[in-house]
């Protein structure tokens, strides 16, 4: 179980939550980080005393340093200033609760620095799942899934004798879009992509569950973190969200994980485990759910989700090119320069004309696929204006 933790985004959605959870259960909190929301990172900081912030902004660093001068507490700005926070050296698990792939590089930082990691920023396995494993072996820390479904299919498999499992049924609650065919989506508002039915969420995530891109990302974390391919993930559409993921056994026994949806019970497990403590969530009624639905994926509707598959598939930096398309793809949509329809568009057009694919592979390749997959993008739908 950690102690003492590093909250990497600490301002954003997990970030706030897993602050729920370290308050209900005494946890230090040595640092804290976030991009530019200096109120609320002031705020934290003042709760919960630890050694040091970091702000990735600098003139909002220079805020904070000013309005925390009454305190111990360190500030400090830009990458450094994360990664140094992912290094903090009292702490013994780093909760990354980035956004996006600006999460790779603390993830990197905090193993290297034999940090545990609970692990939110899903881009981090998506670009960088193999530096990242390898890391984790070679450094010999612990990596615990905070995205539900990996939570559900990391607490499906306790118990089960390595080698015993044959499938992961990853469920997902379909988005705002559900049942919505293209035509359908050709003029839907920002608004209407960011109303999620089941989960708060930030704002990337809430559109990446939109498109089905999530699915997609989710997909290829589960291939890292649970070491299997493609044909070995299905993906169900259960709109109620209260079955969080499950796996299937060589003797075909499926086994779930089952609650309401609520971040904090995933969190808290990857905070607290083995141990199951108490939790602020409400129990799981399902008399008064009464019934569940499910559905297959429309692959054809949300193309993000067979892109993905396609690029884990392809291997090596496919999925770093299609997470990067993607997050610039939705960067745009969300400024109203491209619509909804674009963005699985331009996450298929990446990938099907990334041609400088390599099988070995380090860090710089991935940070320059990432780079020029971006330019490309901006240079090609950047100047739209809807
Ligand atoms: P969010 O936008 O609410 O919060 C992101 C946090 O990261 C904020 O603290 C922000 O200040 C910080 N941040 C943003 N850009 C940054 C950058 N370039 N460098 C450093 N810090 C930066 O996002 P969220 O919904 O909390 O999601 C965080 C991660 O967790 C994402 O990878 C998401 O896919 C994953 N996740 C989220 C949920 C959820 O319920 N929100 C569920 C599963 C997985
Ligand atoms: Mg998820």
């Amino acid at each position: 179980m950690a102690s003492v933790i590093s909250v990497l985004g600490s301002t954003g959605s997990i970030g706030t939550q897993t602050l729920d959870v370290a308050r209900m259960h005494g946890l230090k909190v040595t640092a804290l980080t976030a991009n530019s929301n200096i109120e609320l990172l002031e705020k934290q900081a003042r709760e919960f005393q630890p050694k040091m912030v970091a702000v990735l902004d600098m003139g909002a660093a220079a805020q904070l340093k000013v309005a925390l001068s009454d305190t111990n507490i360190d500030v400090f700005c830009g990458e450094e200033g994360i990664i140094k926070a992912a290094e903090e050296k009292n702490c013994d698990t780093v909760v990354n609760a980035i956004v996006g792939v600006a999460g790779l590089l603390p993830t990197l930082a905090a193993i290297k620095a034999g940090k545990n990691l609970a692990l939110a920023n899903k881009e981090t396995l998506v670009a960088g799942g193999k530096l990242v494993m390898k890391a984790v072996n070679s450094y010999g820390v612990k990596l615990y899934p905070v995205d539900s479904e990996h939570s559900a299919v990391f607490q499906c498999l306790q118990g089960c004798p390595k080698g015993s499992l044959k499938k992961i049924i990853l469920t997902a609650s379909g988005g705002s879009f559900f049942g919505k065919k293209r035509e359908d989506l050709e003029n839907v508002s920002v608004k209407q992509a960011l109303s999620h039915p089941n989960w708060e969420m930030g704002a990337k995530i809430t559109i990446d569950s939109a498109t089905m891109m999530n699915k997609g990302l989710e997909v290829i974390e589960a291939s890292w973190l649970f070491d299997c391919k493609d044909k070995d993930i299905d993906v169900l559409i259960h709109r109620e969200s209260i079955i969080h993921s499950m796996i299937q056994l060589k003797d075909n026994a499926v086994i779930a994980q089952l609650g309401v949806p609520d971040m904090r019970i995933p969190i808290q497990y990857a905070l607290t485990y083995p141990k199951r403590l108490p939790s602020p969530v409400k129990e799981l009624d399902l008399s008064d759910l009464g019934s569940m639905s499910f559905y297959r994926p429309d692959y054809e509707t949300f193309s993000c989700l067979a892109v993905c598959r396609d690029a884990l598939r392809r291997g090596g930096l496919y999925p770093t090119v299609a997470n990067a398309a993607n997050e610039s793809a939705v960067e745009m949509f969300l400024r109203e320069q491209i619509r909804f329809l674009d963005i699985g568009d331009i996450v298929g057009e990446a990938v099907a004309g990334f041609t400088d694919n390599k099988d070995s592979f380090d860090l710089d390749d991935i940070l320059a696929a990432d780079r020029q997959t971006r330019i490309k993008v901006r240079e090609k739908y950047g100047h739209n204006n809807y």
